[in-house]
C-alpha cells in the first residue's frame, strides 16, 4: 500500500504505471514505487520503468526514484541456434528447423541475429521487406510464405549498405528483433552468429534461452568446434538442446544414394562424448544450397530433406515439452 506521502504522487504517473501501481512511498526524497508487470516483455518493462521514473522525478519532494517490478514475463521460448564456426550450416538449418516446428504445431518465429553475414532474408524469401512498427513503436515480424513470421538485421539496414554493427548498437538492434511484437508466437528460433566470442555470450545473458542447439559439420567435431560452442553456453548458462550434423554424408544429385566420405557415426558418438544428445544428420546435398539460394526452403516441401528436418524438429519439441511439465505441475 502506498503511504500518505506516495498518494500524493500517484497523479504524477503517466496512466499506463497508475494501472500497474502496486505502492508508492516518499521518504527522506527517495519515492520507491512497486510496479506489476506481468505479461510484459523486457522491452515493455524498460519503457515503463523510464516513464514513471521520468514523471516521478518532477513532482515536489522527489530527489530519486527507484522502482521495483514485479510479476511473470510473458512465456515465449528461444532457441539459440550456434556454431563453432561459419560455413557449417547454421542459418540454413535455423530457417528449415522454424518451417519444420511451425508445421508441426508450434507457432513458431525466427530471428536472424547473425550480425556478420545475415542471410535469412534471401533463405526465406523475404529480401527488401522493411518491417513495419506498432504505435507502441515496437516492429511488426514480416510474414514469410513458409508459415514463419522474421526478422532479421538485414531487414533493418538499407539494401546493399554494408552491416557493420558493432557493441551496444548491435545488441540494441537484437533487444528490438527479439522484444518485436511477436503476437502469439510461442517458439522463438534465434540464429546466432558464428563463433564463441563476447557478442554471442552477451546475447546469451541478454535473451536467456531455453536451450541451444548446435550445428557441427563431421569434420568439425573432429576439430572440436562444436565443444567451443558447448562452452560458451555452459558459461551463459543455457543448456544445451543437442547437436545436428550438417553436410554429413553426400548425395547423389543423380541417383539420390547417400554416400558417407568421412564414416558414419562420428557426430552420434563425439555428441555422446560430451555427454549431449544427438538431434540428428542432414546430408550435404546441392538440393540444399540450391533451394537456399532460391527462398524456396525445403523443410517447407515434402521430400527426404524436409523429413530429415522434421525428425530434428520433432526431437527439440519433446525436449521443450518434457522441460515445461515441471513448472505446469507446480501450476
Ligand atoms: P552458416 O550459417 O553456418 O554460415 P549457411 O547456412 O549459410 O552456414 O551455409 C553455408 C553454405 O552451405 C550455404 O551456401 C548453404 O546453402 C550451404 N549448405 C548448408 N547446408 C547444406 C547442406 N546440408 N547441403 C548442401 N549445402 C548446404
Amino acid at each position: 500500500m502506498s503511504d500518505e506521502q506516495g498518494k500524493q504522487l500517484e497523479p504524477y504517473l503517466p496512466d499506463l504505471a497508475r494501472a500497474r501501481l502496486q505502492s508508492l512511498r516518499l521518504a527522506d526524497g527517495a519515492a520507491t514505487l512497486v510496479l506489476d508487470v506481468s505479461g510484459l516483455d523486457g522491452l515493455e518493462r524498460d519503457r515503463l520503468e523510464v516513464a514513471a521514473k521520468d514523471a516521478l522525478r518532477g513532482a515536489p519532494g522527489v530527489k530519486e526514484v527507484r522502482v521495483a517490478m514485479m510479476g511473470e514475463k510473458r512465456a515465449r521460448n528461444i532457441i539459440a541456434v550456434g556454431s563453432g564456426k561459419g560455413g557449417v550450416g547454421k542459418s540454413t538449418l535455423s530457417a528449415n528447423l522454424a518451417i519444420a516446428l511451425a508445421r508441426a504445431g508450434i507457432r513458431t518465429g525466427l530471428v536472424d541475429a547473425d550480425i556478420y553475414g545475415p542471410s535469412q532474408a534471401r533463405i526465406m524469401a523475404t529480401e527488401g521487406a522493411r518491417p513495419q512498427a506498432t504505435s507502441e513503436k515496437k516492429l511488426l515480424p514480416i510474414m514469410s510464405e513458409w508459415g514463419v513470421p522474421m526478422l532479421s538485421m538485414a531487414h533493418l539496414a538499407s539494401p546493399g549498405q554494408a552491416i557493420a554493427w558493432r557493441g551496444p548498437m548491435a545488441g540494441n538492434a537484437l533487444s528490438q528483433l527479439v522484444d518485436a511484437d511477436w503476437g502469439d508466437v510461442e517458439l522463438l528460433v534465434v540464429d546466432l552468429p558464428p563463433g564463441t566470442g563476447d557478442v554471442q555470450l552477451t546475447m546469451l545473458q541478454r535473451f536467456k534461452p531455453a536451450g541451444a542447439v548446435i550445428v557441427s559439420t563431421p569434420q568439425d567435431l573432429a576439430l572440436m568446434d562444436a565443444a567451443r560452442a558447448i562452452s560458451l553456453f555452459d558459461q551463459g548458462k543455457v543448456p544445451v538442446v543437442g547437436i545436428v550434423e550438417n553436410m554429413a554424408g553426400y548425395t547423389c544429385p543423380h541417383c539420390g544414394e547417400v554416400s558417407d566420405p568421412f564414416g558414419a557415426g562420428g557426430a552420434e558418438k563425439a555428441a555422446a562424448e560430451m555427454g549431449h544428445a544427438f538431434l540428428g544428420r542432414v546430408p550435404l546435398d546441392i538440393a540444399i544450397r540450391q533451394a537456399s539460394d532460391a527462398g524456396t526452403p525445403l523443410a517447407a516441401g515434402d521430400g527426404p530433406q524436409a523429413e530429415a528436418f522434421a525428425a530434428i524438429a520433432r526431437r527439440i519439441a519433446t525436449w521443450l515439452a518434457n522441460r515445461r511439465q515441471p513448472s505446469e505441475a507446480m501450476a
